[in-house]
């Protein structure tokens, strides 16, 4: 069976980590027909607009895609989709791309490899994160000259969902603790809307441990201690900070795949960015797409070769064989794809 999935290569160092992952997967031997969607700053130069209409048709047909990351520039203008007579401005192109795909649940999995020297001790954590509404709903705007705010929109609905995707992860994945990170007792009304709300879902998964802390002490235990957490519940913008911090403690960025799930479609992305200051000097770490791209292989059902990948990976950082500086070596993105393709081919990193 051929599966037909989008391919969004990204800007910045997207292209390049893109074309390691497209080779990885390659030496898997699962066939796939990429459908090329172009979005970003090259939809911007040819179409004038970041997220043209037709690239999301091809995103909603083919329900599932791999995706670089996307430049998103200071202070730049909303992104503005039409439908029919209805304007939708998206604070960024990311937060455009999931809204528009439906997607509410951002699934960023940190893990440490064996063999590479962190400052930490080994940790598996799974960050769960809303990413429809809070602080980046687009709600923002300036009141007179030097005066700005933002509204951090928080609904029932949206809380209910992401705690029930949650609990639901983490009974498939044998998960034992959920960790609601907030801040209620400042944000009383909209982060005691998420809290309450979670608490209100937690019974009905009883074997899954539900306790909350403050995302100040949660930063605090994560960098004192972050062993005993397992998945963390976060709303959006506390999730796309404590994404990097738990990058931070398994040491790089280059090692934090992510998805996006929603009802109908999902997309696969690596939780960091578009990187433009080490954009085309072929040294980016590509690991973090692949292991996005091993994710999105086990969702397509086709599990073993997503194990297949994630083995090679470990074996790779075991062997400290091909990596890139950011990992302490001095190899490029494509000899490290080039060896990841070797391990996967000489059959030693198989699946299950
Ligand atoms: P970044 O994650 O791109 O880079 C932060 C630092 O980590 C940089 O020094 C970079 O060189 C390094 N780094 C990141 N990925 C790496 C990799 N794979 N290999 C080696 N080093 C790597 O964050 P930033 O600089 O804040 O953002 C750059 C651009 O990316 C911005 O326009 C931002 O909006 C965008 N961004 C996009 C996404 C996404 O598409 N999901 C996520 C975050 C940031």
């Amino acid at each position: 069976m051929s599966y037909k999935i989008s391919l969004i290569r990204g800007d910045g160092i997207g292209p390049e980590i893109t074309e390691a992952t497209l080779q990885v997967i390659e030496a898997t031997g699962l066939p796939i027909e990429w459908e090329e969607v172009v979005v970003g700053e090259e939809a911007k130069a040819r179409f004038g607009h970041p997220f043209p209409n037709p690239s999301l048709e091809i995103l909603k047909r083919n329900r599932v895609a791999l995706k670089g990351p996307l430049i998103v520039h200071k202070g730049s203008d909303p992104v503005t989709m039409k439908h029919g007579e209805e304007t939708i401005a998206h604070p960024s192109i990311n937060s455009a791309l999931r809204r528009e795909l439906g997607c509410f649940a951002n699934v960023r999995p940190v893990k440490t490899f064996p063999g590479l020297p962190t400052k930490y001790p080994p940790i598996d954590i799974v960050i769960i994160r809303e990413v429809t509404e809070d602080l980046y709903s687009g709600l923002e705007r300036e009141i007179e000259e030097g005066v700005a705010e933002a509204i951090k929109r928080t609904t029932r609905k949206a809380c209910e969902r992401i705690s029930r995707f949650a609990f639901e992860y983490s009974k498939k994945h044998r998960r034992k603790r959920v960790t609601l990170g907030h801040k209620a007792n400042v944000l009383s009304l909209t982060d005691g809307l998420f809290l309450n709300t979670a608490r209100g879902v937690a019974p009905a998964f009883p074997e899954i441990r539900f306790d909350d802390l403050m995302i100040d002490a949660l930063c605090f235990q994560l960098v004192n201690n972050p062993v005993p957490f397992d998945v963390l519940l976060l709303s959006n913008q506390y999730g796309d900070i404590l994404s990097d911090l738990c990058a931070g403690l398994v040491g790089s960025l280059g090692l934090a795949p992510g998805a996006n799930f929603g009802e109908e479609c999902s997309f696969f992305e690596a939780s960091h960015g578009a990187a433009p200051d080490i954009a085309g000097k072929n040294i980016a770490n590509p690991l973090a797409l692949i292991l996005s791209a091993s994710l999105m292989l086990k969702h397509l059902g086709e599990t073993d070769l997503g194990v297949t990948m994630e083995n090679a990976v470990a074996q790779l950082l075991r062997k400290k064989k091909g990596l890139t500086p950011d990992l302490g070596g001095s190899s490029t993105t494509k000899e490290m794809a080039l060896e990841l393709a070797r391990i996967i081919e000489g059959g030693t990193a198989c699946g299950s």
